[in-house]
């Protein structure tokens, strides 16, 4: 191979290339093993993957001895579009410093809308990191039925996939719903299938937070077979987020789940998941903890029922129950909060400063603002069981409070990678990025191949880590040597470059 390519290459003509990277360990994002070989970048393509030959000059060459060489981690669930829309923040650097290059944005049935118009802002005012956006089913439904319960007319099921097809047109790369959350929590199965009928019909995909990750309403399992059967009735592919058995109750359950997706996909059905290493999920303290009905018609509506001599007691009762879920008050801890007598406590220990049971601390706190909680609810065993599925791909589900925002990829790697042999390094690295571009049908992303947009890192084996933990969730992760985005180069030994090189992706 070597004297091959540096035989054709000596009779061919010279090549005056942007960057060059050598003597690193390539990871190509799919090959099973790494290789040793040069890549050259031109514009904001991969224009050459081989043996280094004397015909290629580059502008600059950056020498990888010692570090990994993979295409950009592509993170199939954020937040960050909170933080994109603002100048200051734009640059994505939690994202960004794991080695992220492109996320995903507008999940759990949350999507800044219209699409069009946050495309033209990102566009005029830069951003770090590549974003894909999905449409989020909330806004549709919130824009044609507001956030009361009431079930859609005929009528207004059309208008709805109306603006769906809008925002497919609009460049959505499929619909994401969070049917656990008020409003998306109303809808029933034939009415999201109407939906996602549309996304289909566009090549669109369709990703779901679960109407129950746990034991809250209709129970995992059947959550999971919901998810099933909107891709069996709608033919689009099912992606479940944040995959996880939440509370004690579904502790264990990842067996009968991990069957419930082989048979599917046995069947031909496309049904993938993402998930963030971590034990705590994140949360709003009522999304968490209050029950869904007394949510109708929003916060301040739940806020008033909680207060209602009629009605509190029941309020409470339901909140104990889902405290209980949850592995109880002392599992629940608050991360964000305005008032700082909650802030780093938990539940229980925020209900003795109040001198009332946590059930009914819940709302006195609730009324300080936005309150989000970790809550400590998985085990282990279910954990590792669902990363080593060749169908579960890497996520972060990155939102302020939590350390996944900082450090999910560098933490799989560090923890489940390095220390726990959990999977290998190319598992890990072609689970974090060809796979999810396929997932998405995100074109010619998550590989180190000619012809590809040039999405590359380089990290350091020995100190690729992650540093946040839940008493300071914004630690940057270290051991990010290189990371490159559409050709540019976005950090440069470790540093930040200051320079906006992500783009809207285009299906
Ligand atoms: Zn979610």
């Amino acid at each position: 191979m070597g004297l091959l390519s540096t035989v054709i290459s000596c009779s061919g003509p010279q090549q005056h290339i942007d960057l060059l990277i050598v003597n690193g360990k390539v990871y190509n994002g799919t090959d099973a093993e790494p290789s040793e070989v040069a890549i050259g970048l031109k514009d904001d393509k991969i224009v050459f993957v081989g043996d280094k030959s004397e015909n290629i000059t580059a502008q600059k060459t950056i020498d990888a001895s010692g570090l990994i060489v993979s295409p950009g981690f592509i993170d199939p669930h954020t937040h960050a579009d909170r933080d994109l829309n603002k100048p200051e923040i734009a640059h994505n650097l939690p994202f960004l410093m794991q080695g992220i290059t492109t996320t995903i944005v507008g999940n759990d049935g949350n999507s800044f809308y219209p699409l069009s118009k946050y495309k033209q802002l990102y566009a005029e005012q830069g951003i770090g990191t590549n974003v894909v956006p999905l449409l989020g089913h909330h806004e549709i439904i919130k824009a044609v039925l507001g956030r009361s319960d009431k079930r859609p007319s005929p009528s207004e099921i059309e208008k709805m996939q109306q603006l769906v097809q809008k925002e497919m047109e609009a460049g959505a790369f499929g619909m994401s719903t969070g049917l656990y959350y008020a409003p998306g929590s109303y809808s029933q199965t034939n009415e999201v299938v109407a939906l996602a009928k549309v996304v289909a019909q566009n090549g669109g995909v369709y990703d779901t937070h679960l109407r129950d990750e746990g034991s809250s309403n209709v129970g995992l399992v059947n959550a999971v077979k919901e998810a099933i059967e909107i891709g069996q009735q709608a033919k689009l592919p099912i992606h479940i987020s944040h995959i996880k058995c939440l509370g004690v109750d579904v502790w264990h359950k990842s067996d009968s789940i991990i069957k419930l997706v082989e048979s599917a996909r046995a069947k031909g059905l496309e049904v993938t998941a993402n998930q963030y290493p971590y034990d705590a999920s994140a949360t709003s303290l009522n999304a968490a903890v209050s029950p869904r009905w007394a949510e109708s018609g929003g916060k301040d509506s739940l806020l008033i029922r909680a207060k209602d001599p009629k009605i509190k007691k029941k309020v409470f009762t339901e909140t104990k129950k889902n405290i209980t879920k949850r592995g109880g008050p002392d599992k629940l801890l608050i991360v964000k909060c305005d008032d700082n007598r909650f802030l780093g406590k938990t539940l229980l220990e925020a209900s003795k400063t109040l001198e009332i049971p946590p059930e009914e601390a819940v709302y006195p706190i609730l009324e300080t603002g936005y309150v989000r909680v970790a809550s400590f609810n998985m085990n282990p065993y279910d954990i590792e069981n669902f990363m080593k599925q060749d169908w579960v791909v890497t996520g972060s589900d990155g939102n302020t409070g939590h350390p996944r925002k900082y450090g999910s990829f560098p933490r799989k790697y560090h923890k489940y990678v390095k220390q726990d042999g959990v999977m290998d390094l190319a598992t890990f690295i072609n689970g974090s990025t060809s796979k999810t571009a396929k997932i998405f049908r995100i074109p010619n992303r998550g590989e180190i191949k000619e012809g590809y947009f040039a999405d590359i890192i380089i990290f350091n084996p020995n100190t690729f880590k992650d540093k946040a933990d839940y008493s300071d969730a914004f630690q940057f992760s270290e051991g990010l040597e290189y990371s490159i985005i559409n050709g540019k180069v976005s950090v440069e030994k470790g540093e930040f470059t200051k320079n906006l090189n992500g783009r809207v992706l285009e299906k």
